[in-house]
């Protein structure tokens, strides 16, 4: 198992302008520089994800093409955390129909999921066969949201088999929504981990991949805290 962003580089924060984090793409810049990140993604929920709990639109998409970073060395990349729609493994990767090149493969509660947590194993299976050249990693495949619906291991396997990363979500693993037995099967066996925040808050910035971290070591998936 080899950690992808073992530094400081954090690839899954939601901010405020694109979908429910609390804090704006500025601010989110600035203190990511003040904490010592190098490199980040600012990863919305796909328009899906917001049409299903009636999220305003605050900010226009267009404008992050014109977006610079006016505060610090922070390289920031806009990318999008994408919905699985159905066992098809359709996907929702745009925000007001604007896409990205930086996708993160995610299921959460239904809807966006179209149909019964059942079928959730089927439409990860599908879906990464379908894109597995667009995923960069699946966001917390071992959530809670699917009860123990997630095949982890033949899901964990695909992966592997496409070269695609799976993830280690600190804000979930924080706050007690990580099965942690399949979290467990996952880490045994994936090629390839992201230890991301998935925050929504500074806070959450600052202190869940640490977090994360310390409990890799705590369970001996890894050797040193990064
Ligand atoms: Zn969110
Ligand atoms: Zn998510």
């Amino acid at each position: 198992m080899e950690i992808l962003n073992p530094g400081n580089e954090d690839y899954h924060i939601h901010s405020i302008n694109y979908s429910d984090g609390l804090n704006t793409i500025d601010e989110i810049v600035k203190f990511a520089g003040e904490i010592g990140l190098t490199k980040i993604a600012i990863t919305d929920h796909d328009q899906a994800y917001l049409d299903s709990r009636n999220f305003p639109r605050k900010s226009y998409r267009g404008i992050i093409k014109r977006w610079q970073n006016v505060f610090n060395d922070v390289e920031v990349k806009f990318g999008i955390e994408a919905d699985i729609l159905n066992s098809k493994g359709d996907v929702c990767m745009d925000i007001q129909g604007e896409e990205s090149d930086f996708i993160v493969l995610s299921t959460h509660q239904n809807p966006p999921y179209q149909e019964d947590s059942n079928t959730i194993t089927q439409a990860y299976l599908n879906a990464i066969e379908r894109f597995h050249d667009k995923i960069k990693f699946l966001g917390h495949p071992c959530s809670v949201y699917h009860g123990d619906n997630v095949d982890i291991v033949a899901v964990t396997e695909l992966c592997n088999k496409y070269n695609v990363a799976l993830e280690v979500n600190g804000a979930n693993l924080s706050t007690n929504r990580t099965n942690l037995k399949k979290l467990h099967q996952m880490l045994s066996i994936a090629n390839f981990i992201y230890v991301n925040s998935d925050s929504h808050t500074l806070y959450e910035l600052k202190t869940v991949r640490k977090f994360a971290f310390e409990y890799l070591k705590e369970k001996g998936f890894i050797s040193n805290i990064f």
